[in-house]
C-alpha cells in the first residue's frame, strides 16, 4: 500500500457535516491500492476508546491516479474523534490519523472534529434544487422599447455586433418575453449588468444606484423583478465589486482633486498624481483597461459603499442574489462581509461567483454559495471536441464531483457558454454534438445554466460574435428541434429534483465505443444510508460517428425519456441501441410514469 497516496484531514472537503448530527468523511489512495478502510469513531469525551463505533467507508470511483473513499458517521454529541483503519490489497494496513499513517489504533492523535457548530452549517437555498438558469445579455436579448434605445453605435436587429454595439435590447423586453423563458421550464434569470455605464456589456459602472436609460428604469427595473417573480422565478444581477468605470463619482472626484480626494482611497493603486485615463497610472482591470479602475475593497468607506450597493436592491427590488464580476480578484475579506450582509437582508439569496479555476479558497462555506462550473465545461468540451477519450472525460467528471462538499457542488453552476465564451454550437461544430452537450449539463448535478438562444442552437463565436440578438423575426434562425431537446430535458429537473444532488455513478466508459453511460440516484451519496436497489435515470451519450448498442445494467424494462426528440434510438428491455452522436435518457416504468406526455 502507498501510504504516501493517502489523503485526509479534518478540514474541507475531507471532512465537513451534512447536517447537525453527521459528518462525512473522504479519502484518497492510489488507484487499486485499497481492499477496505473502516472510519472507527466515537465522542471526543469518551472513554475508553474501546467503545468507540466502525463503519465501513465506500468505494466511490477514481479519477486515474486516487480513488476515492467516503462514508457518513453520526453523533449524537456532535463532538467526534475518529480514525481511518485502511486495509491495502497487499495484505499491508495502517491507522490513518492526523498525525499521518501509524502501525497501531492511536489513543492520543485521533483526527478530531470538535463541534458541529449549527452557526457553521453550510445551506444552499431550498428553491435552488429545481432551477434551471438563463443567462441574458439585456441589449441582445428583445428591444421591448424602441424610445429608450441608444443613439451610438446603433446595431439593426439581427446584423453581426462588433465590440461597441448598440442593439436596443431593453428590461421592456425581458419582460415581454418573460412567458417564452418561463414556458422554457427556467426557475431562475440572470441579467449581465445594467446599472448606468458607458458600454453595451456595463462592466464599467457609472452609477451603482441607476438602471442605465437604453435598458429603462428603477422602476421598470422593480415591475420586471416583480413579474419574474410572479411567474415563479428568481432573479440575480451581477455585481461589478473588482472595478468601477472611469465615469463613477468617486474616481472622477479623485481626477479632479487627487490625493486631496476622500476617495483616493478607494482605489487600489495610484501611481502618480493628476490620475489620468490617458495616462493610465492607477491599477486597472485586466492589461490597462483604462475605463475599468481597481477598487480597493479593503477600504472600510468604500466596503460600506459597495454592501449598501448589494442591500439596497435586495430591498428595494427584491432581487434574489448575486453573481459576483471578477470574483477571484478581490479580497477574502470583502466577500464574507459580503455574504453576511447579503444573507441578512434576504436570508435565501444566492451568491454565485465567477471564478474559472479552481475556487476552493472561495468555497468554504463563509465566500460564495457557488461558482460558475467553467472546470466541467472545459472537460465536457474536451471530450465533445475529441481531445480526450472518454474514460479521461469520466475520470475529470469523478475528479470534479470531489472537489468541494457536497453542499457546494449543488449549486456548481454547469455552463456550455456564457457572454465570455465561443457559443456551445460554434464551438462544436454541430447540432447533434450541442444537443450532446445539453443532455450532459441538464443531467449534471448542481444548477444547470442556459445561455439565452443555446436553446435554438444560436451561432457565434467568442465576445463580440456570442452576444448576438435573439432572431425573434426570423423562424428560420430558432432550432425548433432543438428547442424541444431542451425543454424536455429542463422538465425532467422538475420530476426528479434529485438531479440536482443525487448520487452519480458512471457505468460505462468505453474508449473503443466512445460511449458513456452514467446512472443518476434520488439518494445523495452523502445519505448516512444509501438503500440498496434504488430506481434512477440513466444517461447514454454515444459521442462517435457510429451506431451502438448498449446493454444497460437495469433490473427492469427501461423507458427512453426522450422518445421523438433529435438523435434519440431505441430501447428494448434494457438495450439501448444509439445512431451516431445520439443521446439517450432512461429511466424504469416506475419513474418514466412521473414524467408527463
Ligand atoms: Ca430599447
Amino acid at each position: 500500500m502507498q501510504l504516501s497516496a493517502l489523503v485526509h484531514s479534518s478540514r474541507i472537503p475531507f471532512a465537513y457535516p451534512v447536517d447537525e448530527h453527521h459528518l462525512r468523511l473522504v479519502l484518497k489512495a492510489a488507484v487499486g491500492d485499497l481492499a477496505a478502510a473502516t472510519c472507527v469513531h466515537g465522542d471526543r469525551y469518551a472513554w475508553p476508546h474501546d467503545t468507540d463505533d466502525a463503519k465501513a467507508m465506500e468505494r466511490l470511483g477514481d479519477d486515474g491516479v486516487h480513488e476515492y473513499w467516503g462514508v457518513t458517521i453520526p453523533s449524537v454529541t456532535r463532538r467526534i474523534r475518529y480514525t481511518i483503519y485502511v486495509e491495502g490489497i497487499d495484505g499491508t494496513y495502517a491507522w490513518l490519523t492526523e498525525q499521518g499513517p501509524v502501525s497501531r489504533r492511536p489513543k492520543n492523535f485521533t483526527f478530531q472534529y470538535a463541534y458541529i457548530h449549527r452557526a457553521d452549517m453550510f445551506k444552499q437555498p431550498e428553491w435552488l434544487r429545481t432551477a434551471v438558469f438563463y443567462q441574458i445579455f439585456p441589449d441582445r436579448f428583445f428591444n421591448g422599447d424602441p424610445k429608450n434605445d441608444p443613439r451610438r453605435n446603433k446595431l439593426k436587429w439581427g446584423e453581426k455586433p462588433n465590440r461597441e454595439s448598440q442593439a436596443g435590447g431593453d428590461l421592456a423586453g425581458i419582460r415581454e418575453k418573460l412567458d417564452y423563458v418561463k414556458d422554457l421550464g427556467i426557475e431562475g434569470i440572470y441579467l449581465t449588468p445594467i446599472f448606468k455605464a458607458p458600454t453595451n456589456h456595463k462592466y464599467d459602472t457609472t452609477d451603482y444606484y441607476k438602471i442605465d436609460p437604453a435598458f429603462g428604469t428603477n422602476e421598470e427595473f422593480k415591475a420586471l423583478v416583480a413579474d419574474v417573480h410572479a411567474k415563479g422565478m428568481r432573479f440575480l444581477l451581477d455585481a461589478v465589486f473588482n472595478h468601477s468605470g472611469k465615469e463613477w463619482f468617486a474616481f472622477k472626484d479623485v481626477i479632479k482633486k487627487g490625493p486631496a480626494s476622500k476617495y483616493a482611497d478607494w482605489f487600489y493603486n495610484l501611481y502618480a498624481f493628476p490620475v489620468s485615463p490617458e495616462e493610465c497610472n492607477y491599477e486597472t482591470f485586466a492589461n490597462r483597461v483604462v475605463s475599468m479602475p481597481k477598487l480597493n475593497t479593503a477600504n472600510p468607506g468604500l466596503q460600506k459603499y459597495l454592501l449598501d450597493v448589494a442591500t439596497y436592491w435586495i430591498r428595494e427590488a427584491d432581487i434574489d442574489g448575486w453573481r459576483l464580476d471578477v470574483a477571484n480578484e478581490v479580497n477574502h475579506g470583502f466577500w464574507r462581509a459580503f455574504r453576511d450582509a447579503v444573507k441578512g437582508a434576504k436570508q435565501d439569496a444566492w451568491i454565485l461567483g465567477e471564478i474559472w479555476h479552481d475556487a476552493t479558497d472561495w468555497l468554504q462555506g463563509d465566500q460564495y454559495d457557488a461558482v460558475m462550473n467553467y472546470p466541467w465545461r472545459d472537460a465536457t468540451l474536451m471530450w465533445m471536441k475529441g481531445e480526450i477519450d472518454v474514460v479521461e472525460y469520466d475520470r475529470l467528471l469523478t475528479r470534479i464531483r470531489f472537489t468541494h462538499m457536497h453542499e457546494i457542488m449543488k449549486g456548481q453552476l454547469s455552463l456550455l457558454g456564457s457572454h465570455d465564451t465561443t457559443r456551445i454550437l460554434t464551438e462544436l461544430g454541430g447540432r447533434q454534438k450541442a444537443a450532446q452537450a445539453a443532455v450532459l449539463c441538464l443531467t449534471n448535478h448542481g444548477v444547470p445554466l442556459v445561455y439565452y438562444g443555446d436553446e435554438i442552437a444560436m451561432p457565434g463565436e467568442n465576445d463580440p460574435d456570442c452576444r448576438r440578438c435573439y432572431p425573434w423575426h426570423d423562424e428560420a434562425q430558432q432550432d425548433k428541434e432543438m428547442l424541444s431537446l431542451y425543454k424536455r430535458l429542463i422538465a425532467l429537473r422538475k420530476v426528479f429534483p434529485w438531479l440536482n444532488d443525487g448520487a452519480w455513478e458512471t457505468f460505462i466508459a468505453d474508449p473503443v465505443t466512445n460511449v458513456l453511460g452514467f446512472r443518476r440516484l434520488p439518494t445523495p451519496v452523502v445519505a448516512p444510508e444509501r438503500p440498496m436497489d434504488e430506481e434512477g435515470v440513466y444517461v447514454v451519450i454515444n459521442n462517435s460517428g457510429r451506431n451502438v448498442t448498449v446493454d444497460v445494467p437495469a433490473d427492469t424494462d427501461l423507458v427512453d425519456l426522450l422518445a421523438g426528440e433529435m438523435q434519440t434510438g431505441t430501447v428494448t428491455g434494457t438495450v439501448l441501441e444509439l445512431p451516431a452522436r445520439g443521446i439517450a435518457v432512461l429511466a424504469p416504468k416506475a419513474l418514466a410514469s412521473l414524467v408527463e406526455g
